[in-house]
């Protein structure tokens, strides 16, 4: 008899049998509000109607096209339509399955156009599990651990982490910079750095906005040095953060940027895009892969850009992104252990913190899983996994977020008490 490899640890007890919208249910037919969009994938919810048809239309026509073979139509007309929310002058797109492959050809397509082999990362980043995108990333303890050598030539320089620090936001920002330059100076020359790369709010690292004097830093220096500038948008785009992009937070222009998750409602479609000029220093062939711009995939991801324009769910996040996190701050104020509650849109976080100052991962686990024995689901972030973080779909309304941070007050509360 065959078993489920311990590899997997799963976060909650639920065996879901069907999602709709906000709610995923058992097989028992119990309704669990979920707050973790199978990590910020289903910004549309869950089986939205619109996303269903589409691809039941497509699994009827043509399920697989690869697209180094032959080509096909939804992948044509969703560039067309990427082409509409991109960053202006990123007119040039290229597909994969998953976050992680997405930022290897990222990186990829960094070397190869400016010839350098450096990648500079920031603390707390997380970039994906493939062994070049675990090399870049840092938010946990595990990552990169027991299968050594990992891939070189990767520097990760501070992130203005300021709440952590215990400084303001412009004491980190002007430390992470004063950092960025001593590594430019003495580790990672830039006629050696391909590329910065970096999240706009660090995810898995704890639900921290990048500052917008910090991606303003990065953008100068980049400019300074022919470095490509990489945005891994994976888990802040298509809405996430009350603005299309995440970096839209800030007044910048990306290089690249990195897609995943919320661009197909689930199924399993990533990319990139750059502007034709720096698209074109890549080296033809020397990526791609056989389920890339899988033509169900494109199919979701085009009825996914539909419901986002039509049922404006940009402005949504940002709506009840506010809500959800003044609520947040509300519980907050009322208990000693939540030292820090942040986000941007409908991403928001609760870090929790003994009083000694240091990560209380105790109490984090002990509020997720009272959560979810009352039917919230939600999900650790950080480090040390310290963090709470709220990512529910899109398309959640006010009662609903009311109804979760109801859950929420009383699961603190018990969290709190032991
Ligand atoms: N980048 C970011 C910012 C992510 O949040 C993730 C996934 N959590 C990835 C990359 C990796 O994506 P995937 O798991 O699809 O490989």
């Amino acid at each position: 008899m065959a078993h489920l490899s311990p590899l997997v640890r799963q976060a909650t007890p639920v065996l879901a049998a069907r999602g709709e919208g906000v709610y995923l249910y058992d097989d028992a037919g119990r309704a669990y509000l979920d707050f973790t969009a199978g990590i910020g994938v289903t910004g549309t919810g869950h089986c939205h109607p619109h996303v269903v048809e589409a691809a039941q239309r497509q699994v009827a026509t043509l399920i697989h096209g690869q697209f180094t073979t032959v080509m096909h139509k939804p992948l044509l007309t969703l560039v067309e339509r990427l082409g509409e929310v991109l960053p202006p002058g990123l007119d040039s797109v290229f597909f994969a399955n998953s976050g992680s492959e997405a930022v290897e050809a990222a990186m990829r397509l960094a070397r190869q156009a400016t010839g350098r082999s450096n990648v500079i990362v920031f603390h707390g980043s997380f970039h994906g599990r493939t062994v070049g995108a675990a090399s870049m990333t840092t938010s946990g303890t595990k990552f990169r651990a027991g299968f050594a050598p990992i891939m070189g030539g990767v520097t990760v320089a501070p992130f203005p982490y300021a709440y952590r620090y215990g400084w303001d936001e412009a004491t980190a920002v002007r430390f992470a910079l004063r950092e960025l330059d001593y590594i430019l100076a003495t580790i990672s020359a830039p006629r050696e750095t391909a590329a910065f790369v970096i999240e706009p709010v660090l995810g898995e690292g704890g639900y921290v906005p990048a500052p917008k004097a910090f991606l303003e830093g990065l953008r100068e220096r980049a400019d300074a040095h022919g470095i490509v500038f990489v945005l891994d948008e994976v888990q802040t785009g298509f809405g996430r953060t009350g603005k299309f992009w995440g970096h839209q937070h800030a007044d910048i222009r990306p290089d690249v940027v990195v897609m995943a998750k919320g661009i197909a409602s689930g199924f399993p479609l990533s990319a990139i895009a750059a502007s034709s000029e720096l698209m074109a220093k890549a080296w033809p062939g020397s990526q791609g892969g056989t389920y890339g711009a899988n033509a169900v995939a494109c199919a979701a991801a085009l009825a996914t850009l539909d419901v986002i324009r039509d049922e404006k769910l940009v402005e949504n996040s940002a709506a009840m992104g506010a809500r959800l996190l003044e609520g947040a701050r509300r519980i907050a104020s009322e208990h000693a252990r939540i030292g820090d509650v942040r986000g941007l849109g409908l991403m928001v976080g609760s870090e929790f913190t003994r009083s000694d100052g240091e990560p209380d991962v105790a109490t984090a686990q002990r509020a997720q899983a009272a959560a979810a024995e009352r039917g919230l689901l939600l999900l650790l972030c950080g480090t040390w996994g310290q963090v709470v973080r709220m990512i529910p779909a899109l398309v959640v309304n006010a009662k609903q977020v009311d109804e979760a941070l109801a859950i929420w007050a009383e699961a603190v509360r018990e969290a709190s008490a032991t």
